[in-house]
This record gives C-alpha cells, sequence and structure tokens, in this order.
C-alpha cells in the first residue's frame, strides 16, 4: 500500500477498507509515514468525512496502535469522563477528586487544548511540579494508592491518537465528527476504565454547533465504547457561553479550587454534580442520580473532596502550596477590568470568540509544540441572562502583552450582545444519550 494513494481516495470521497485505515494508523504511529502525509489525509478526512464503518474501524486501529489497561486488579469497577472540548472546560478538576472522594476510583488520560478548546492537561501543568507524563505503571500504582489519577497518554496507550492530536490542533481538522470520536475512544478504551462518561458539547465554544450533530456524535461514541465492553453514557452540555467564569489555564485551576472550597461559579458546579452524578450511577456506587448528588454534595460539603484533591496533585508531584494559597499561581503582569458599555441583558457570551481570544493571550498555542503561557486568560463578570448597570465589571483581561490586552478587549466586548428584555440562561444539558 502506499499513503499517496489513501489519501487521494479519501480526497475523491471513496471509502477506505479496515485494511487500509490499520495500515496507515500503524506506519504513522511508527514514524514511517511523515507529519506531512498524516496531515493531507486528515484533511481529506475532515472534508470527505468517514462512514460508520470507517469510523469505527479507525477507532480500533488507534486503539491497537498500542497497548490497553487491564485495570481489574486494581478495583472492581474504575471510572473515566471525558470532554469533547469546551471553552472553561475546568469539569475534571473538580469532578475527578470529587467522584474520587466517595470511594469510586477515577483513572483518566487528559489532552492538551486543541484549537480554541483549552485542555485539562494544561491546566495542571499550571501547577509547578504537576507530572502529565506518568508511565503505564506510574499510572497505575497513583490509581491504586490515591483513587484518581489523570494524566497524559503515555506512549505505549493509543500512541497513534497522540500523535494524531497534536497534528490536528494546527492543521484546522479538529471539528470533524469521525477524527474526534476515534480520538477519544480510542483513548478511553485503551486507558482501560470500565464506566466512561462524555461529556459531549453542544454550542459556539463547541466543535458540534448543533444538538443534531452532538447527538451523532455522542451515538456513535457510546456505540463503540459499548461494543468494546465498555459502560458508556453521553451527555449533551451547553458550550454557547463558557462554563464557568474563568477561560486561561492557572486562572481555571484557581476556579476549581474555589469549587472545592465550596466558592465555585454554579453553573461549573450544577455541571459537575451532574457529570459526577452520572459516573457515580455507571460506576454502580448510586442506584440513581438522586442518591448520587447527595453522595456528591456531602464529600462536597465534608471537604473530603477538597482533601482528595490535595492528595492526588500532591502524589503526581504538583506543588501543595501554590494548591493552598493560589494566589501564588503564575500571574499575568497586566490585569484590567472591562466594564459594561451599556445596561440590558446579556443575550450571549460568545465561547468560541472568547476561547480564540484566551487563544490570542498566550494560553492556546498557534503551531505544534508552542509553549503556552499558563498566567493569561479571561475572567467573566456575567453570564447570559445577567441583569447588568452601564459601567459594571463585565470581564476581567489577565495579559502579558499590552497589544495583546488591547486586541482581547475589543474582541471579548464584541463577544457579548445585549437585548433590552429579560434573557433566558440556556439550558445546562441537552439531553442524555446511552
Ligand atoms: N478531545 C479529544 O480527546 N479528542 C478530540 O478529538 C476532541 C476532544
Amino acid at each position: 500500500m502506499r499513503a499517496v494513494d489513501i489519501i487521494a481516495k479519501k480526497r475523491d470521497g471513496g471509502t477506505l477498507t479496515a485494511k487500509e485505515l490499520d495500515w496507515f494508523i500503524h506506519n504513522y504511529t511508527q514514524g514511517d509515514l511523515p507529519d506531512y502525509q498524516a496531515a493531507a489525509w486528515l484533511m481529506a478526512v475532515y472534508l470527505r468525512g468517514m462512514s460508520h464503518d470507517e469510523t469505527v474501524a479507525l477507532t480500533l486501529s488507534m486503539v491497537r496502535s498500542g497497548d490497553t489497561l487491564d485495570l481489574g486488579d486494581i478495583a472492581p469497577v474504575v471510572v473515566d469522563k471525558h470532554s469533547t472540548g469546551g471553552v472553561g472546560d475546568k469539569t475534571t478538576l473538580m469532578v475527578a477528586p470529587l467522584v474520587a472522594a466517595t470511594g469510586l476510583p477515577v483513572g483518566k488520560m487528559s489532552g492538551r487544548g486543541l484549537g480554541f478548546s483549552g485542555g485539562t492537561l494544561d491546566k495542571l501543568e499550571a501547577i509547578a511540579g504537576y507530572r502529565v507524563d506518568l508511565t503505564t505503571k506510574e499510572f497505575l500504582t497513583q490509581l491504586r494508592d490515591h483513587g484518581v489519577v489523570v494524566s497524559g497518554q503515555s506512549a505505549d496507550l493509543a500512541p497513534a491518537d497522540g500523535k494524531l492530536y497534536a497534528l490536528r490542533d494546527v492543521t484546522a481538522t479538529v471539528s470533524s465528527l469521525p477524527l474526534i470520536a476515534a480520538s477519544i475512544v480510542s483513548k478511553k478504551i485503551a486507558a482501560g476504565a470500565d464506566a466512561i462518561v462524555l461529556d459531549v458539547k453542544v454550542g459556539r465554544g463547541a466543535f458540534m454547533k448543533t444538538e443534531a450533530d452532538a447527538r451523532a456524535l455522542a451515538e456513535i461514541m457510546v456505540e463503540i465504547g459499548q461494543g468494546a465492553g465498555r459502560q458508556v453514557t453521553a451527555v449533551l452540555s451547553d458550550m454557547n457561553q463558557p462554563l464557568g467564569n474563568a477561560v486561561g489555564n492557572a486562572l481555571e485551576v484557581r476556579e476549581a479550587i474555589d469549587a472545592l472550597q465550596g466558592q465555585g461559579p454554579p453553573d461549573f458546579v450544577e455541571h459537575c454534580m451532574a457529570v459526577g452524578a452520572q459516573m457515580l450511577v455507571l460506576g454502580r456506587q448510586a442506584a440513581d442520580t438522586e442518591e448520587a448528588r447527595q453522595a456528591l454534595q456531602k464529600a462536597l460539603e465534608g471537604r473530603r473532596a477538597w482533601t482528595k484533591f490535595r492528595e492526588w496533585i500532591g502524589a503526581q508531584g504538583g506543588d501543595l502550596s501554590l494548591v493552598d494559597a493560589p494566589d501564588r499561581l503564575p500571574r499575568a503582569r497586566l490585569v484590567k477590568t472591562v466594564t459594561a458599555p451599556r445596561g440590558g441583558y446579556v443575550a450571549e457570551a460568545d465561547a468560541m470568540e472568547i476561547g480564540l481570544t484566551a487563544v490570542s493571550l498566550g494560553a492556546g498555542r498557534a503551531k505544534k509544540g508552542d509553549a503556552i503561557d499558563p498566567a493569561v486568560g479571561i475572567v467573566l463578570a456575567a453570564k447570559v441572562g445577567d441583569a447588568m448597570e452601564q459601567g459594571a465589571p463585565l470581564f476581567t483581561l489577565h495579559a502579558n502583552d499590552e497589544t495583546k490586552l488591547a486586541e482581547a478587549e475589543r474582541r471579548v466586548l464584541a463577544a457579548f450582545t445585549w437585548q433590552d428584555q429579560p434573557v433566558e440562561p440556556p439550558p445546562h444539558f441537552y439531553g442524555i444519550v446511552g
């Protein structure tokens, strides 16, 4: 087989066979195909799409590109969650220790920022010393000893996704249903959790803009996961505006710490409760979501979730003095609060534009391997539906460059739209699949 023929076949709208996909993924993972051919193939897939069978075959090839963990020796049930990517989505930082604090182990392989969406690993690296590069043995030990682990993909688990993910980020090939499904589900199968909750984001700041596309993505991911013998549920959640208030790596860590201490923004806390409740039910730790929510609430109020967060971060090398005094996390040199240009109700706070602005401040990458600035970002002071007076604080920018700060101010102001009549805030959730 030749890579160029496989690229051309997809470019021309053909359907790739399982053998062709396996050959391509295997050779790319081994380093026998260059990034430029993989990039061309990704763009062809992005533009032409994939059939259902191609998506399943691609996912399984990506699983076969490395090892699959067996967590059976660690605990009867290990649970995992994964978001399709959004703006201000720091859910894992709260939900992993929250769920683990109820006694259900959480083993998770996370990713870095992708396009306009943030990545859990980049956020965690805002805590000096935190190790995202655990070996498989370290991943298992951390899970066994502490009941919670969040690491990057180790080289031996779904390595094809590790390589393709970084390439997609910088070749404008992220928001493709088959590529997202294969990326997420291959990692989840390889990481070995028995129960997986997928948080499929819908809206402006999500890769899936419509509920129908998000549902189609959720359905195929649930089907592939269940086909591989896992319990899988997907929740469809809103991403028209950022989740919570903070967008930017250290800023989001601070917000998650606040939430674990009972001071989080209500929409973010509610989101974590709902996702966490699904994890407890799927992990057979609670009979229904009502019982699950009570267990989570107790863990939060009794500070067990906070204690578990410290235990987790400390065990993965993070500097606990930063977690205990979050003002010592990386801070930007320039901090500017921008006020509402008019009174009225916030009609929109465009998550995509706010996410892209955070990237332009340095919170994300423009090309593969770029360093990110953990300190920069945006903290919103208003959400959709809020009534504002002219001159009230609307958002705060954290920047390390005057020109970028000025541009960010213009962009975030334009990301807000206003209405004179009251505005209904968007729903948190649109449904559940699986
Ligand atoms: N998250 C992933 O892990 N992969 C994607 O492709 C998108 C979001």
